[in-house]
């Protein structure tokens, strides 16, 4: 079967917005952000990304979502390459990009609206998912009503209801407080593992990623590339809060951190 996701040799160079003296001494017109990416996510699988700050991170995600394109290399999912913005991939980022004058009820139909789905079913699919991410009691409130843990529960039903096959996060959790966080990262792991979906994760927390995902990838610093792959044998991953308290996790920090080179930052 094809991967769900892929990315083929995949490089990104990005304008180098250079004052006139750095023109005039010959720098790089050009900022290299990713190169020679290669990796696949096979269906139902969740993968994280890490790597330091400004290693391209976004900017994989970007092609992934179809909003930008490789500068060399390609993106493909389903074994279609992506060009422009596809329907069964979903995207949720840190900032929660609720309408505000919207009720959550009718964020989370918005997608479904767009997509000309009768108001009756549009209830069903919302009432279905407004349960599953426990805001039930908040259908008929504006965001700003809700903490912001509550508003990325709405960000995720509202990124399920055009049921996706492929998710791609950006850092969705990282505003958030340490326990909030706990809580919704249990609602994500449960959720897509019942759903079977297959998601793109990115986060700077690490034992977020070992917590969520059946892979952990790890890039260099900027032009970033994959320098490590690290499966995360541990059971459990629908349900990170009981995986966040098996002893195996303590070997993969460590591992993480000598490979982000965050243990050499020690005397
Ligand atoms: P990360 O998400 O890993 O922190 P990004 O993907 O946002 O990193 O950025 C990678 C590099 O590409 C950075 O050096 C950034 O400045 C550059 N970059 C990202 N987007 C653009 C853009 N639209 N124009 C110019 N440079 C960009
Ligand atoms: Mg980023």
């Amino acid at each position: 079967m094809a991967p769900r996701l892929e990315f083929r040799n995949v490089t990104k160079r990005f304008p180098n917005k250079l004052n006139g003296a750095a023109k005039l001494d010959g720098a790089d017109p050009f900022i290299t952000a990713v190169r020679g990416v290669n990796f696949r996510v096979s269906d139902g699988e969740v993968v994280s990304l890490i790597g330091p700050s400004g290693c391209g991170k976004s900017t994989l995600l970007n092609m992934g979502s179809g909003l930008d394109r490789p500068s060399d290399g390609e993106v493909f999912v389903d074994g279609e390459r992506v060009e422009k913005p596809n329907p069964h991939v979903a995207f949720m980022l840190q900032k929660d990009l609720l309408l505000p004058w919207r009720t959550i009820r009718e964020n989370v139909e918005f997608g479904l609206e767009i997509q000309g789905i009768a108001a009756d079913e549009r209830r069903v699919r919302s009432d279905e998912l407004l349960r599953k991410c426990r805001l039930t009691d908040f259908a008929g409130h504006y965001p700003h009503q809700l903490s912001g843990g509550m508003r990325q529960r709405a960000a995720l039903a509202r990124t399920l209801a055009v049921n996706p096959t492929v998710l791609l996060m950006d850092e969705p959790f990282s505003a958030l407080d340490a326990q909030t966080k706990m809580i919704l990262q249990q609602d994500l792991g449960r959720t897509l593992k019942e759903t079977g979906k297959t998601a793109l994760f990115i986060t700077h927390d690490l034992v977020e990623a070992i917590a969520l995902s059946d892979r952990v990838l790890v890039m260099s610093e900027r032009p970033g590339q994959i320098v490590e792959e690290l499966t995360v044998d541990l059971p459990g991953r629908g349900d990170p809060m009981t995986r966040r308290q098996h002893s195996g996790m303590g070997q993969f920090v460590p591992k993480l951190m000598s490979l982000l080179h965050l243990s050499d930052m020690t005397h």
